[in-house]
């Protein structure tokens, strides 16, 4: 029986796309409205090698992904150039420094806002078997806040209150980036760092309203009833404070 792909790898491949096709040429957009069009294929083909290792693996649309297995359009060499391609690419496009926050801001809270939306229409609605690949948008998004956060780290201001530091808060929001994209929360159901929700007064979002039901401000809140109903464990690292 072929051996099913690791869900961490998944996972990676999900935000190493940027949430489109790895093709250069073609770059087609894999989550649009309800769904997504992704699909995982093997660059070294699995019946050679069963390599499910995340350098034989690679998001395409199913245009390339035929193309690619059944045309003979690329050649495996092609293909994996093109995991260096979109790296090269992600560090030109989002490696700008911003002279101040309000830029920043603009960058960063389109993002957020997707995240926020995708989170509270899927994970918390009614449309649960649509979260797994909803999830690839939002692992995609991190990486790129994460590299836009990172690279503008100076605008956010540091104050000497650790608790109350805007900087503390963005350090902890980027752990929680490179935890969510390292677990998988049905599997594991052990996350240490959680979405810090301090980063939308931080950066002037405010929670969903209206059809978004049941509406919560953040995953802590869902974590929480989960807890009530004892689906769910967490260690949590630290106290959190509120930034109001
Ligand atoms: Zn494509």
């Amino acid at each position: 029986m072929r051996k099913s792909i690791n869900v961490n790898i998944e996972r990676k491949i999900y935000s190493e796309s940027m949430g489109r096709c790895m093709n250069p040429a073609c770059k087609a957009e894999l989550f649009k409205g309800s769904g997504d069009i992704m699909e995982k294929a093997h660059i070294i083909p699995h019946c050679k090698t069963a390599d499910n290792s995340f350098e034989n693996l690679i998001i395409l649309c199913p245009n390339c992904h035929t193309n690619f297995d059944k045309n003979n359009a690329f050649n495996a060499e092609e293909v994996k150039e093109w995991k260096k391609i979109r790296a090269a690419e992600f560090k030109k496009f989002f490696s700008e420094e911003y002279d101040n926050f309000e830029e920043l801001k603009s960058k960063v809270v389109p993002l957020l806002l997707e995240n926020q939306a995708i989170f509270e229409n899927y994970y918390l609605g009614d449309k649960r078997e649509l979260w797994d690949s909803a999830e690839g948008k939002i692992l995609s998004n991190n990486r790129i806040i994460k590299e836009i956060l990172q690279k503008n780290i100076r605008l956010i201001q540091s104050h000497t209150v650790k608790d109350f530091s805007n900087l503390a808060i963005v350090q902890r929001f980027l752990l929680h980036i490179d935890e969510f994209e390292a677990t998988r929360l049905s599997e594991e159901k052990v996350r240490g760092a959680l979405f810090p929700i301090e980063i939308n007064s931080l950066f002037g979002i405010e929670p969903l309203e209206g059809k978004f039901l049941p509406s919560v401000e953040s995953i802590e809140c869902l974590i929480t009833s989960l807890q009530n109903k004892g689906e769910f464990e967490t260690i949590v690292l630290g106290q959190d404070k509120p930034y109001r």
